[in-house]
């Protein structure tokens, strides 16, 4: 095809490709161990592939209700209700959506104006930047205090002026691997108390979280839960990233604008693997479970990197490893991510691309949601270096 004859202005002009994407086909091209990219390389549980070839096979192929079958939702709602003490109308307050990064997008679509301000917390997940921008919010960030990503509330509050629009927080959080606490979470509630602000809470990691930890949901704290979207994902509880399902909550005034949008965007997801969630999501023990399983994973690549030169950052949930390597190289993270892909065999992705400037730790982030065979091999390839 020929190119585009007119000059293009570029509604985000600094967008690249991801850094998933890069590390991934880099980790390919190379034959490399993929620590990088968030998914499990092993397969999901049987019985879930079982139940969406026995409902393609239904014939239930064709368009589902605009948000979501009403079994998946009162499974939601339910689910929400006995771990969160919260109750959301299925009919009102539901979406099934094609994934959370979609239900994120879609809730920034349908609140932020040009000139809005959107509070982000720095290392933050790289969808959110763009989603505001592309709607013309401006991003407002408050600095996550390394090493442990603790949050500064005094920053939070000096971040808030009168054009802030929303705030998208995400607890296990990606890429640091650290998570909120309940005084966090009434510190958030207080901070908003009086303000007309709109929490995006992202929590596709809810049930991976250690040592212990419990996750808090915006859902437990009614003073959140009224202002907030909570957004989660069944592609990080269920082992299906790729089938690309999610979902989001919130109060049913809130939810109304986000459906305006979704209608006319994707307007439906997917309708068979929606059957097969609702029935799925009777077995509690499958994500209750899930803690303890990916702990397990954590605790045998920490065993692996004994004696290593990396340092292991605290992960108190998501499936991710940081190792910062300050006794190593004074290469910056994207230089030594690529050259251990090509040289080493082992893909990782550099936590700064989360940052809008490189910041002066340095830190690679590993996906631990694999097999031991594979973690065991990235271990021993680390601890020589
Ligand atoms: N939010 C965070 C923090 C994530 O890490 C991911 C993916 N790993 C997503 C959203 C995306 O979820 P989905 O694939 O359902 O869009
Ligand atoms: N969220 C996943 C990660 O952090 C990747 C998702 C994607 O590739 N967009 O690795």
């Amino acid at each position: 095809m020929q190119t585009y004859p007119q000059p293009i202005s570029s509604k985000l002009p600094n967008v690249g490709t991801t850094i998933f994407t890069v590390m991934s086909r880099l980790a390919a091209e190379h034959n490399a161990i993929n620590l990088s990219q968030g998914f499990p390389d092993f397969d999901c549980a049987p019985e879930l592939r079982e139940l969406f070839c026995k409902y393609i096979n239904s014939g239930l192929n064709q368009y589902p209700p605009m948000a979501g079958i009403i079994g998946l939702r009162e499974a939601i709602a339910e689910k929400m209700q006995s771990l969160y003490g919260a109750v959301y109308d299925p009919e009102h307050e539901i979406t099934v959506t094609p994934g959370a990064t979609y239900a994120i997008f879609t809730a920034v679509t349908a609140f932020v104006s040009p000139g809005d301000e959107v509070i982000l917390f720095e290392p933050a997940y790289d969808s959110y930047a763009p989603a505001v921008e592309v709607n013309g919010g401006k991003p407002v960030y408050v600095q996550l205090r390394y090493p442990d990503y603790s949050i500064d509330w005094e920053a939070v509050k000096n971040a808030i002026t009168p054009k802030t629009r929303m705030m998208i927080i995400n607890t296990p959080n990606n890429p640091t691997a650290s998570v909120f606490s309940a005084e966090d979470l009434r510190m958030l509630e207080s901070v908003l108390r009086d303000t007309n602000i709109v929490v995006a809470s992202d929590e596709v990691y809810e049930h991976l979280i250690y040592d212990g930890h419990q996750h808090q949901s915006v859902a437990r704290y009614p003073g959140l839960a009224e202002r907030s979207f909570v957004v989660n994902s069944f592609g990080k509880t269920y082992a299906v990233t790729g089938w690309k399902m999610g979902y989001a909550l919130a109060p049913k005034n809130l939810m109304m604008e986000f459906r305006k949008v979704h209608q006319f965007n994707a307007f439906v997801s997917n309708s068979p693997v929606q059957y097969a969630f609702a029935d799925y999501m009777k077995n509690k023990d499958a994500y209750l479970s899930l803690a303890a399983f990916y702990q397990k994973k954590r605790d045998f690549f920490l065993q692996g990197l004994n004696g290593s030169r990396f340092k292991p950052l605290p992960s108190r949930g998501t499936f991710f490893q940081n190792l910062a390597y300050d006794a190593i190289s004074d290469e910056r993270d994207t230089d030594l991510a690529v050259r251990l892909t090509k040289e080493n065999g082992i893909a990782s992705i550099p936590v700064s691309v989360f940052y809008r400037e490189p910041p002066p730790h340095k830190v690679l982030r590993f996906c631990f949601a694999k097999s031991d065979e594979t973690l065991a091999r990235g271990a021993e390839i680390l601890r020589k270096l």
